[in-house]
């Protein structure tokens, strides 16, 4: 298991409190925790919700005005299967019913849309190297994609770069387009067992055991990619450092953490995604 991916504690639920809701529902504190406790169909549910979730909080900033990004969540039983948002919704208006179900080799399983074909082609190989891997997010963003011109990793400049201590590689090539899975696997053989992708001159790409957390990291990595555009010759802190650091920040719960409070605050009433 890579560094970071530590499992994480079961809490059992209300049994009259739909199992969807209850992350959202309830009282949020420094206990609060992920439900592994859940039925196949009700993770799947979770699973979709998060995304169409995910979506909207792209839209927040903005992000994916123009279709470009995508995030897709592993299914529970099929799990060579992949949701994702059917394309031509826009991010801000995403909700479940709007996903669609695609398997490994693109074909369309469930869903009355087209899949985003870049979103295949970056993330199948991804879902299919990593079985750990629920969650995976990219899009292009204002600091994001500049940083990636640098292809260079995230330099341990602030506390946010330091969930990716260790944990991110860099893809080099220059397809910028990716329309071809053999891309997408070079993708996934730069991420390895990291957490964040840097595709150079293109964006950011994180994962995460559930689409809450590859999405709360996303926002740590693009936090920290503007922390190294803004300040190119900022301090870095030392390996020692930033290696006490992760072990605060840089766990799957506190990116499931920072994806609740960006529910929270960012987006009006969660139930709108069904
Ligand atoms: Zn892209």
């Amino acid at each position: 298991m890579p560094q970071g991916f530590e499992p994480l504690t079961s809490l059992s639920m209300k049994a009259d409190t739909p199992p969807h809701r209850e992350c959202y529902d309830q009282e949020f504190t420094l206990e609060s925790h992920p439900n592994n406790d859940l039925s196949v169909d009700e993770e799947r549910l979770l699973r979709k919700r998060e995304t169409a979730l995910g979506y909207r909080i792209m839209a927040s900033w903005g992000w994916g005005a123009d279709g470009s990004g995508h995030i897709t969540a592993r299914d529970p039983e099929n799990k060579n299967c992949f949701w994702l948002l059917g394309y031509g919704v826009p991010f801000a208006k995403a909700t479940i019913d709007d996903l669609v179900l695609i398997d490994e080799a693109g074909a369309l399983i469930e869903g009355n849309r087209a899949a985003n074909p870049a979103a295949f082609h970056i993330h199948a190989p991804i879902h299919a190297a990593r079985g750990d891997v629920i969650g995976a997010i990219h899009t292009h963003t204002p600091y994001g994609t500049p940083f990636s011109a640098l292809a260079e990793p995230l330099p341990m400049s602030s506390q946010e770069a330091a969930a990716f201590y260790e944990l991110q590689g860099v893809y080099e090539g220059e397809e910028l387009n990716v329309t071809d899975l053999q891309t997408g696997r070079s993708i996934a053989e730069a991420l390895g067992d990291g957490r964040l992708v840097i595709l150079a001159n293109h964006g950011l790409l994180t994962v995460g055991t559930s689409v809450a957390s590859a999405v709360g990291f996303y926002l740590n990595a693009e936090r920290a990619a503007e922390v190294a555009v803004k300040t190119p010759h900022g301090r870095q802190i030392s390996s020692s450092a930033a290696q006490e650091v992760h072990a605060s920040v840089g766990n799957e719960l506190n990116g499931w953490h920072i994806f609740q409070w960006l529910v929270r605050s960012r987006l009006g009433d969660p139930a709108e995604v069904g």
